[in-house]
């Protein structure tokens, strides 16, 4: 394990691992770029590495330190996620608080504030107080997907680090060198940029049956059988928000994927380029059953959920909108 286990932005690592080497680390960093670019992952990484026991310039997933940040129990790294649609009050409060306090364990403490973009402007001033003074021993990293939602003020003491997500045909190729098959590694190369998990640590199989269940979703749907299950099914898992909404992205993440696969079919129905190549049969039968207007018309319904996603919308909301889609007649808009 190590930094060369992460895709893509490779001058990204070749920083990163400068910093680590002149043991001149940043006290404020922002990784910016789009959700699916494992911004995470890599701050998690550094989080390591600064940490690690063993290795100096790396990390190697095997001490305790590296084994504890990994099960988030390591109390000198910690993430934060916003309390609600923003950060409050009381979050940024501690956080300033606990600048002071010196790391237990670890090299030093590292923060990664996720989703940094979402604060309002009193948060944002009390977080400008610790990243204008921050203690020695304290590292911060501010993730966002949206640069521009973080004031001036902070972007301007912060090094800004700009991330490309990986290109699917890179994690294919991953897949394969790991020992992946062709027509497995092709199908986990979308799931896997869907789920923003590394190649190493996600579980293949786990990804492909929650393929296969969506899948099962995506049949009700087009044949417009059994929706009411599917209603029941995702009104039970929004009891839960924080699961619902990753399930959600997921769910309507693949719609999309399979709609583009059923539109591959209308037009050339012998297509091999299509990603769920393994599902051909059942596509094929499906994409019978539906017009390229409504494909189309379903596809950019479903993008525009994602927007109505980041608006914070009520689950209820999605969940009715996302099957009006399938279950109106409409085509228009296209
Ligand atoms: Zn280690």
């Amino acid at each position: 394990m190590g930094f060369d286990n992460l895709l893509s932005n490779s001058k990204i690592k070749k920083r990163l691992l400068s910093y680590l080497k002149s043991e001149r680390i940043p006290h404020s960093l922002i990784f910016s770029g789009p959700s699916s670019a494992n911004t995470y992952s890599f701050a998690i990484s550094f989080a390591k590495a600064i940490n690690c026991l063993d290795e100096k310039e790396d990390f190697c997933d095997k001490c305790k330190h590296c084994i504890e940040i990994n099960k988030e129990i390591f109390p000198d790294v910690k993430t934060v996620y916003p309390d609600g649609a923003y950060y409050s009050k009381k979050q940024i409060k501690e956080l300033v608080s606990d600048n002071a306090i010196k790391p237990m364990k670890g090299e030093k403490k590292v923060y990664i504030i996720t989703d940094s973009h979402l604060m309002n402007e009193a948060t944002s001033n009390s977080l400008l107080k610790v990243i204008e003074e921050p203690a020695q021993f304290n590292v911060f990293i501010l993730l966002t997907s949206n640069i521009n939602g973080l004031l001036p003020t902070i972007t301007s003491r912060c090094q800004n680090i700009k991330f490309t997500p990986p290109l699917k045909i890179e994690i294919e190729r991953q897949l394969i060198a790991n020992g992946q098959e062709q027509e497995k590694a092709r199908v986990l190369s979308y799931l896997i940029n869907v789920n923003m998990e590394t190649i190493l640590s996600s579980n293949h199989n786990e990804l492909l049956e929650k393929r296969s269940n969506i899948f099962l979703v995506f049949e009700k749907l087009i044949r417009k059988k059994d929706i009411a299950d599917v209603l029941l099914d995702l009104t039970h898992r929004s009891r839960s928000r924080e699961k619902f909404i990753r399930y959600f992205i997921e769910l309507v993440n693949l719609m999309i994927i399979l709609l583009r696969d059923l539109m591959v079919l209308k037009i050339d129905t012998d297509s091999e380029t299509i990603i769920n190549i393994d599902y051909k049969k059942n596509l094929k039968d499906l994409s019978k059953l539906i017009t390229i207007n409504k494909t189309l018309f379903l596809i950019k319904q479903m993008e525009l959920l994602f927007r109505d996603i980041s608006r914070n919308l009520n689950s209820k909301v999605l969940i009715l909108e996302f099957i009006k889609n399938f279950t109106s007649q409409e085509e228009r808009n296209v």
